[in-house]
């Protein structure tokens, strides 16, 4: 279905990204992986998904908090991709903190890595995809862009603010073949949410299984994470033509989170 279609997914070096890069890839599209880790893992990672599915893949290490990075990441899948067709805006951090104690600058980190690149990058592809009249922007929000939570002011505000660009990117390209959405994750156990598990167990004196229990008791009546896999069907439902008028959605897949 995505043959001869390019995706950038950014963070997809882990975690949701990385389920959501092989779903399109299964679908035929060519990937950019975007993110940090060991550089010889990553390029074993990448690699190992372009014969697994037969697609071009490469990689860019743009630090999504750096305006200058995006814009060399893009210049880099123009020379080697011809531009980017689907634009998966998933790079993400957390930090939990009460108000009065979160440290400014993992504020201006949350905001910068999860709200103020996905400007940055949707900026800089609409003018290709509304040249080809095709693109599909998918931003990675969460159930924290529409319900908040204690302790997590940055993200929450973040996820929300991307649930309203998503609305916007929307609206300005109602009338064309590009369409913007958000998916709003419930909990997922990706490299994120461990430490969350890890804290919790430290902080209750619980084991890791019961710390995970007791985090999805605590918001997520299924008592199920949600998974990589099941994400990347939701993506690559976005980008079907049976997806061509869902525009501007926030999309929730969260065990029932947010039907409380
Ligand atoms: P993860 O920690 O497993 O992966 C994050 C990815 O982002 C990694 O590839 C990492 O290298 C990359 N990254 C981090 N900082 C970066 C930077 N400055 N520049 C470039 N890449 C950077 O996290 P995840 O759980 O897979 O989260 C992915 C997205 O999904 C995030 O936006 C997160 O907020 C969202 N989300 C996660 C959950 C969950 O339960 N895990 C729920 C809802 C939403």
């Amino acid at each position: 279905m995505l043959s001869g279609k390019t995706a950038l997914v950014t963070g997809s070096t882990s975690g949701i990204g990385l389920g959501i890069a092989r779903s399109l890839a299964e679908q035929g599209a060519n990937i950019l992986f975007n993110g940090f880790g060991d550089a010889i893992a990553i390029e074993k990672l990448y690699q190992d998904v372009g014969v697994e599915f037969g697609v071009e893949t490469a990689h860019h290490n743009a630090d999504m908090s750096k305006p200058a990075e995006i814009a060399a990441m893009f210049a880099f899948a123009q020379d080697k991709f011809g531009g980017v067709d689907v634009l998966v805006n998933n790079a993400g951090i957390q930090h939990v903190a009460n108000i009065e104690d979160f440290p400014a600058e993992r504020w201006d980190a949350v905001i910068a890595i999860n709200l103020s690149s996905a400007f940055h990058t949707t900026r800089l592809a609409l003018p290709g995809m509304k040249q080809k009249n095709w693109g599909r922007i998918i931003n990675l929000a969460s159930v924290h862009g529409l319900v908040g939570s204690a302790q997590k002011s940055a993200y929450v505000a973040a996820k929300h603010g991307l649930v309203g660009l998503t609305k916007v990117t929307a609206l300005e390209t109602a009338q064309t073949g590009v369409t913007c959405n958000a998916i709003c994750p419930g909990w997922v156990l990706t490299p994120l949410v461990q430490k969350q598990v890890d804290d919790r167990a430290a902080k209750e004196g619980l084991g890791n299984d019961a710390a995970k229990k007791a985090l999805l008791a605590e918001k997520q009546p299924s008592g199920e994470f949600v998974t990589p896999e099941e994400l990347g069907a939701l993506a690559v439902f976005f980008c079907s033509p049976a997806g061509a008028q869902v525009r501007g959605v926030a999309w929730n897949m969260d065990g029932g989170w947010t039907a409380q």
